[in-house]
């Protein structure tokens, strides 16, 4: 799946309670200390050129650092001790793992095929690339229709909060109260 996409999948399912940015950027993480550190070094050297790179011009520390990053294995470890240690982190932390499970079925033998058993095995999985222009649409849409969601959900949650400090200080009268008492006053 594209990087953008998995940031914006893992900022919104595990971004609660102000955590959005934290649960975004942790998913774009396993993308972004591998390819991410080659582009910028591609680009410190002016050699960085747009769309897919042949495999001959990729280093070999790359695919070492791919197969740390997108590894069930050792982010899943990483996980359970922030979960052990750190909950409130470990929240935010899930939208890694979340990244490696969307990488798996889209992404095909031809380019980095995910290696989630990486130490263990180097068992890969063929998927289709996310790539094609159908997957890209559906993936799009299904953000979309869960960013309505968390808006919405968001909305109400603010909504909630105030009404309750206005109960709380006893600022809550409606305003149909308020203009009957104005009413009462001038008559
Ligand atoms: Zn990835």
């Amino acid at each position: 799946m594209d990087t953008l996409a998995h940031g914006l999948w893992g900022g919104m399912l595990f971004g609660w309670r102000r955590r959005f940015g934290l649960a975004f950027l942790f998913g774009l993480c396993p993308d972004l200390f591998s390819f991410g550190l080659w582009i910028v070094i591609r680009m410190a050297r002016g050699q960085w050129q747009h769309g897919r790179p042949d495999a001959y011009m990729l280093p070999e520390w790359l695919h070492t650092a791919y197969n740390f990053t997108h590894s069930l294995i050792i982010i899943g470890a990483v996980w359970a001790l922030f979960w052990w240690v750190w909950k409130e982190l470990a929240v935010p932390f899930s939208a890694w793992p979340l990244h490696i499970l969307c990488d798996i079925p889209t992404h095909s033998q031809d380019f980095f095929p995910t290696p989630f058993l990486y130490p263990l095995s180097s068992f890969t999985i063929d998927g289709i690339s996310w790539g094609r222009w159908w997957f890209m649409l559906l993936n799009y849409t299904g953000l979309l229709i869960l960013a309505l969601f968390w808006v919405r959900a968001r909305e109400g949650r603010r909504n909630k909060a105030s009404y309750s400090i206005e109960v709380a200080t006893g600022s809550g009268s409606t305003q149909a109260e308020q203009a009957s008492s104005s009413s009462s006053k001038s008559a």
